[in-house]
C-alpha cells in the first residue's frame, strides 16, 4: 500500500509498505479514501517533534471504510464507513473514567512515533486502529463534510464547550471572541454559533481566513494586521463591557495577554493555541476581574455529538477545504499548507 513515511528533518516520501494487520481483538482496520493535513504533521516534517524516526508512516487525520474488524469490536463491521479520531484511548483506565482520554494511560496519537505511543500514521491506504469502538464513529454525510470530526472539529469545538470536564462553555447571550483564525480557530468560530452568542468576534490577520470566518457565522471580524490597538477595537465591538468568552487560538504570550485584557468581568479564556515554552500570564488582571484561563486538549469522546451536528445539518465546516488533491500528490500538498501557497488552509487528500 502506499503511506507517507517519515524520513528525517525535511524528508517526507510516498513510498510501498507493508498493509497493517489486526494486533489486537478491539483494533479495526480501515480503508482510507479520504486524509488530510495538519499543522502538527508539518511540525514533524520540521524535524520538531522529539524522538521521531525514519520510517514512520505520519498523518491523523482521516475517513474511511472499515476493512477488518478484531473479535472484541462491537459496533462496527466490515463495509461501514467512519471517521477516525486522531489519537486513541481505552475508555477504562481512571483518565478515561474522567473524561480525559487525551490523558489515557494506553493512548497514543496516531502518526507520532515513539513519544505519543508509536502508532503508524494514517496517511496511508489501511491504517489499524486500536480500540476501535471509541476511536471511530459511523458516518452517513460524505467524507468532505465529516473528515474534521476526529482532530480539529473536537479541539474547535472543546474550546467553545469547556475545555475541562464540567467547566463553563459559551452560554446563550455571550459575547463571544475568537483569537487566531487557523483550521482549530475557524472550527471555535462555526462550533460558538451552536451555543446561540449574541455576537461572535473572529481576530485574524490574513484576508482570506477573516471572509471565511465571516462565511462560518463570525459577526464581527478584526484584522489584527490592519488594527493599531486590538484591545481598543475590542472594547468598541463588546461595548466596553469585555467579552464573556473567549478562545485564544494562536498559541503566543501576546495573544494571551490580548484575551485576558479583552474579558469581562467573570469571563472564561478558553486556551486551545499550542505553546511551545512557558509564558508570562496575567495574573494581576484575572485575578482582579475573576477571569479563569482553561487550557487543554481537544475532548475527542465528543465525534458522536459532532458528527450528529453535522449530518443534521447545524454545524458545517467543509469550508476550510481550501484544496483537494489526489494521494499521489500528497508530498506537493504538504509544500501548499506548510508555505500557505494559494490561500491554503486545508487539504483534502482523495486515497
Ligand atoms: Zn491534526
Ligand atoms: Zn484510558
Amino acid at each position: 500500500m502506499r503511506a507517507v513515511v517519515y524520513q528525517g528533518p525535511g524528508d517526507i516520501r510516498l513510498e510501498d509498505v507493508p498493509e497493517p494487520v489486526l494486533v489486537d481483538a478491539e483494533d479495526a482496520i480501515v480503508k482510507v479514501t479520504v486524509a488530510s493535513i495538519c499543522g502538527s504533521d508539518t511540525h514533524i516534517v520540521h524535524g520538531l517533534l522529539p524522538k521521531m524516526e525514519p520510517g514512520r508512516i505520519i498523518g491523523h487525520e482521516f475517513a474511511g471504510v472499515v476493512s477488518e474488524v478484531g473479535s472484541a469490536v462491537t459496533k462496527f463491521k466490515p463495509g461501514d464507513r467512519v471517521v477516525g479520531a486522531a489519537a486513541v484511548w481505552c475508555g477504562r483506565c481512571k483518565a478515561c473514567q474522567r473524561r480525559m482520554f487525551s490523558a489515557c494511560e494506553r493512548g497514543a496519537t496516531f502518526g507520532h512515533g515513539p513519544l505519543l505511543g508509536d502508532l503508524a500514521g494514517s496517511q496511508a491506504d489501511y491504517v489499524r486502529v486500536p480500540f476501535a469502538d471509541n476511536v471511530l464513529q459511523a458516518v452517513t454525510a460524505p467524507d468532505d463534510q465529516v473528515i474534521f470530526a476526529g482532530d480539529i472539529l473536537p479541539t474547535g469545538y472543546s474550546a467553545v464547550a469547556g475545555l475541562v470536564p464540567g467547566s463553563r462553555g459559551v452560554k446563550a447571550g455571550d459575547i463571544v471572541v475568537v483569537f487566531g483564525l487557523g483550521p482549530v480557530g475557524l472550527c471555535s468560530v462555526a462550533s460558538a454559533k451552536l451555543f446561540n452568542p449574541a455576537k461572535v468576534i473572529a481576530v485574524g490577520n490574513r484576508a482570506e481566513r477573516l471572509a471565511l470566518a465571516q462565511r462560518l457565522g463570525a459577526d464581527v471580524v478584526i484584522d489584527a494586521a490592519a488594527t493599531e490597538d486590538i484591545r481598543k477595537a475590542l472594547k468598541a465591538a463588546t461595548d466596553g463591557w469585555g467579552a464573556d468568552y473567549i478562545v485564544e487560538a494562536v498559541g503566543k504570550e501576546e495573544s494571551l495577554e490580548n484575551a485576558i485584557r479583552a474579558a469581562a468581568p467573570g469571563a472564561v479564556v478558553s486556551v486551545v493555541g499550542a505553546f511551545q515554552n512557558p509564558i508570562k500570564i496575567n495574573a494581576p488582571r484575572m485575578q482582579m476581574r475573576n477571569v479563569t484561563v482553561t487550557m487543554g486538549m481537544g475532548d475527542l469522546g465528543r465525534m458522536k455529538e459532532l458528527v450528529d451536528a453535522i449530518e443534521s445539518g447545524k454545524l458545517a465546516v467543509t469550508p476550510v477545504v481550501t484544496h483537494r488533491m489526489s494521494f499521489d500528490d500528497v508530498i506537493r500538498a504538504y509544500e501548499i499548507f506548510d508555505k500557505r501557497l494559494e490561500g491554503a488552509i486545508k487539504i483534502l487528500l482523495t486515497m
